[in-house]
């Protein structure tokens, strides 16, 4: 027995990174997964793999949902569970980051979280499950990361709120704040065809030893067991709720 057996679940931004791990373990848990993407090649390349479905998603438009679900509804008749993962960074101090710059990252990490809720939840089965993925920036500043720390944040506001709205029909709904993950997004070596993907994790590894506890940066497959925890009934009990994983970067710092 897979602990998803039987539900539906859709992934977004799951062509490559997190969403990809996600959709993979999903997939092996028994879901039926459905990968949205802008990256259609990757993203039909992976559910044909798999053996899921695949919709072209841009999470930040409403009839882009719209269509999304009514697909969903079509090829599955019903949605068990959303995953929220898409998502941009962009680098900039504050003062100098251009208002177009701020508004594009809103309008992936925090309308297209806005919007996947919106859109899914009426559709959802009860008992359903939404995951958010924010960040550890969802919980404390960073440097450079204004625009992205603020939808962070967002996500966090949004994530309680829809778990009390959603609560009396049993749907549950928790966010994940990662920390550092090897991922393109905190790797863009990853998007390099000539660079060698372990030779590139080994210096993340090195860079991270300094700053994080556990001494590495995270894997996108650890993340993902994280979601399964928190899209199957071992989280029965748990809803409105933020779990970093992080290797310890939020715990506090050490003077010793
Ligand atoms: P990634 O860049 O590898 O993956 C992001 C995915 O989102 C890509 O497949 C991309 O095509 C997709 N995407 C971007 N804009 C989209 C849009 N408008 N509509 C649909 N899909 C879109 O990075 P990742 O690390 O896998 O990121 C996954 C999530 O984890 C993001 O929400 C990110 O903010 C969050 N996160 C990442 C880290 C990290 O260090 N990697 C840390 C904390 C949180």
């Amino acid at each position: 027995m897979g602990k998803l057996d039987g539900r539906v679940v859709l992934v977004t931004g799951a062509a490559r990174g997190q969403g990809e791990q996600e959709a993979r373990l999903f997939r092996a848990a028994g879901a039926r997964v459905v990968v949205a993407d802008v990256l259609d090649g990757r993203g039909k390349a992976l559910a044909e793999e798999i053996g899921a479905s695949y919709v072209h998603l841009d999470v930040g438009t409403e009839d882009g949902w719209r269509e999304a679900v009514a697909a969903v509804k079509r090829t599955y008749g019903r949605i068990d569970g959303l995953v929220n993962n898409a998502g941009i960074l962009r680098f900039n101090a504050l003062v100098d980051t251009p208002l177009d710059e701020f508004m594009q990252v809103v309008r992936v990490n925090q309308v297209g979280c806005f919007l996947g809720m919106k859109a899914v939840a009426p559709e959802m089965a009860d008992g359903g499950t939404i995951v958010n993925t924010a960040s550890y920036t969802a919980l404390t500043g960073m440097a450079a990361v204004g625009a992205y720390a603020a939808t962070k944040h967002a996500v966090l506001g949004l994530t309680r709120v829809a778990a009390l709205e959603l609560a009396a029909r049993r749907i549950r709904v928790n966010a994940i704040c990662p920390g550092a993950v090897d991922t393109a997004m905190a790797n863009p070596a990853r998007l390099d065809p000539d660079a060698d993907p372990e030779e590139t994790s080994r210096a993340l590894d090195e860079l991270y030893r300094g700053l994080v506890p556990l001494g590495r940066i995270g894997r996108p497959e650890e993340v993902a067991r994280l979601a399964l925890f928190l899209t199957s009934d071992d989280s029965s009990y748990i809803t409105g709720q933020p779990f970093v994983i992080d290797g310890g970067w939020l715990a506090g710092i050490s003077v010793v």
